[in-house]
């Protein structure tokens, strides 16, 4: 299936000079969504990465990692921005074009050893990936690789992430 037909190309969003990749086309579209989501799920088969959990970073990394937990019958663990989870928290600050942003996860949701694969929709700069896997570093876990729908590669975003599989389905 062609899925950049289904992604749209959005000029000046967020800001002007910025090209960005809507993938709500891709999600509203029945076929399109179940193809991703089984081939994405069948890529991490492939690879045996067999993880006890998938971690999706928000916020579109919840749409479609909580599904691909699912095919792989791991469980899901969100990332969210800071201040949005109840309970304690591991907390990483990561650069942004303009300052710093903070990203945190439970603390009691994955354990030292945990197989877990990290999901987002999208890699550009790999900033918000780096900053995920270095919570993971901070539990213990063994992350065993990363998927994301699309890959900008003029920003070698894979050379900022550690040296384990990265699945992208759609590159530009
Ligand atoms: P990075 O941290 O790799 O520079 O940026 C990736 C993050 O920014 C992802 O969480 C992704 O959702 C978001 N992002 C940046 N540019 C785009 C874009 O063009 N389209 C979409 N859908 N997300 C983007």
């Amino acid at each position: 299936m062609d899925l950049k037909a289904l992604i749209r190309d959005i000029p000046d969003f967020p800001k002007p000079g910025i090209l960005f990749r809507d993938i709500t086309t891709l999600l509203r579209d029945r076929d399109g969504l179940r193809y991703t989501i089984d081939f994405l799920a069948q890529k991490c088969i492939d690879l045996d990465f067999q993880p006890d959990y998938v971690v999706g970073m928000e916020s579109r990394g919840f749409i479609f990692g909580a599904p691909l937990a699912y095919k792989l019958e791991a469980g899901f663990v969100p990332v969210r921005k800071k201040g949005k989870l109840p309970a304690a928290v591991h907390q990483v600050e990561y650069e942004l074009e303009y300052g710093t942003d903070m990203l945190e996860m439970h603390q009691d949701a994955l354990h030292v050893g945990s197989r877990v694969l990290i999901v987002d929709d999208l890699i550009a700069t790999g900033g918000t990936a780096s900053a995920t896997a270095q919570l993971l570093e901070k539990i213990g876990c063994e992350l065993v690789g990363f998927g994301f729908i699309i890959e900008l590669e003029d920003l070698q975003g894979r050379k900022n992430l550690p040296d384990v599989p990265i699945i992208s389905l759609v590159q530009y």
